[in-house]
């Protein structure tokens, strides 16, 4: 076994660590105030390469391995977990799946643009009664002529409000999986509308906004795969997706214990430093042992992904742990800041809020738990 990166992934933190720290970070507590989307981020990111970082050099990616892609999210997240899930469902996500599945002549057409971070991509998978029962999905398309006819509404579509490309599940046969297609529609599509834009609790730096389909006309040439593959290229493509979310998560994470170790040795209290009491050294400890562990089954997922082996178990495994590990260890990096913590003067606030989302989005902690005993005993 090695641990050790290579000398490109080492680049790659680097180059990704210091753009955030210079064009990320100094912002986040702005953006998070103000609910801010930062656009023109998006762009100077397209141009060091992350926004494309999953495609092919062919059509302008900088095809980067899965280690690679984990890591940029991870630095990303570390200075603003929203901008993290942002490219994480752009480049972890959507890119990949037109790559993948897309026809070659809408390939040329968006990828490019998706790479320089001129075009966001959004997935519009969930609907106000189908969430973690994706396959219960209601919106329709109907085949006339050349095209398809796509009515329905799709919530919470990250990067909706901004996106110039949806990926957008939609029902073409019966009930259940194999009833869903995918289409991938372009955002100036007539009779497709945003609808609501989501106030939320955390990632207000991240869009995400309601997508609404009257009689929207698509060409049939849109369709990736095929008819009826629709729940398969979600299923499969969140398999990867989801190593986004767990990466976001481990940023959360190294940012509370770089806030609470910088805490712990400037704060005095009773003549000494905090960090002298145990009860926070060991919370500071505990923090140091599950990010170690969460970045392990990140990578190993990641590495797994590069080797062409089978990633589902290991990302469900990846990202139920360094989801729960940020939850946890927010709300412990807030205690260690006292009442600071629950202030604004400290960003120990702000992961606690945007923490929560990655127990939810791309399956929730209990789906990922679903997963995982399917594999060990069988479909429960
Ligand atoms: C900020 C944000 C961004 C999002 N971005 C996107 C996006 O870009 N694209 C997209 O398609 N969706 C997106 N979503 C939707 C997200 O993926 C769903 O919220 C998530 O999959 C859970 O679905 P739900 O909210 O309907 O919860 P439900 O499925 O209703 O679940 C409610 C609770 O019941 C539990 N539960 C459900 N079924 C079971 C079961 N069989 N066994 C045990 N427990 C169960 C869940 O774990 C959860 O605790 C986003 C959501 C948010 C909040």
């Amino acid at each position: 076994m090695n641990f050790n990166l290579t000398d490109d992934q080492r680049a790659v933190r680097e180059a990704v660590a210091t753009f955030a720290a210079r064009e990320i970070a100094p912002n986040a507590a702005a953006w998070d105030r103000d609910h801010t989307f930062p656009v023109d981020v998006f762009a100077a990111l397209g141009e060091i390469g992350i926004m494309g970082m999953s495609v092919s050099e062919k059509y302008g990616g900088a095809q980067l391995d899965a280690i690679s892609v984990a890591i940029s999210i991870e630095e990303i997240s570390r200075a603003d977990a929203g901008v993290g899930v942002t490219v994480s469902v752009h480049a972890g996500l959507i890119t990949r799946i037109i790559e993948q599945f897309a026809r070659e002549e809408l390939r040329v057409a968006y990828l490019p643009k998706m790479c320089a971070g001129e075009w966001l991509g959004g997935f519009a998978l969930t609907e106000a009664e189908s969430g973690s029962d994706a396959s219960a999905l209601r919106t329709r398309a109907v085949r006339d002529g050349d095209h398809y006819v796509l009515d329905g509404r799709k919530q919470w579509v990250t990067n909706a409000g901004f996106a110039k490309a949806l990926v957008i599940f939609a029902r073409t046969g019966g009930a259940g999986p194999k009833g869903i297609s995918a289409f991938l529609v372009d955002r100036e599509t007539p009779g497709l509308m945003l609808g609501r834009k989501t106030e939320k609790l955390g990632i207000h730096s991240s869009d995400t906004t309601d997508v609404v389909l009257e009689g929207a006309r698509v060409p049939a040439d849109r369709l990736l795969g095929s008819e009826g593959e629709g729940y398969k290229i979600a299923l499969a493509s969140l398999g990867i997706g989801r190593l986004g979310i767990a990466a976001q998560s481990v940023g959360i994470l190294a940012a509370c214990l770089d806030t609470a170790q910088a805490y712990a040795r400037d704060r005095r209290q009773f003549g000494s430093p905090i960090g002298h009491f145990q009860a926070v050294a060991f919370k500071i400890a505990d923090m140091a042992v599950d990010l170690d562990a969460a970045r392990l089954l990140l990578y190993r997922a990641a590495w797994m992904k590069d080797q062409g082996m089978q990633v589902l178990d290991a990302s469900s495994k990846a990202k139920l742990f360094a989801s729960t590990a940020a939850r946890k260890h927010a709300a412990e990096c807030v205690q260690v800041l006292g009442g600071y913590g629950y202030t604004t003067e400290f960003p120990a606030e702000r992961y606690y809020r945007d923490a929560k989302i990655t127990e939810i989005y791309e399956g929730t902690s209990e789906v990922q738990r679903i997963l995982i005993a399917r594999e060990l005993l069988g479909r429960l």
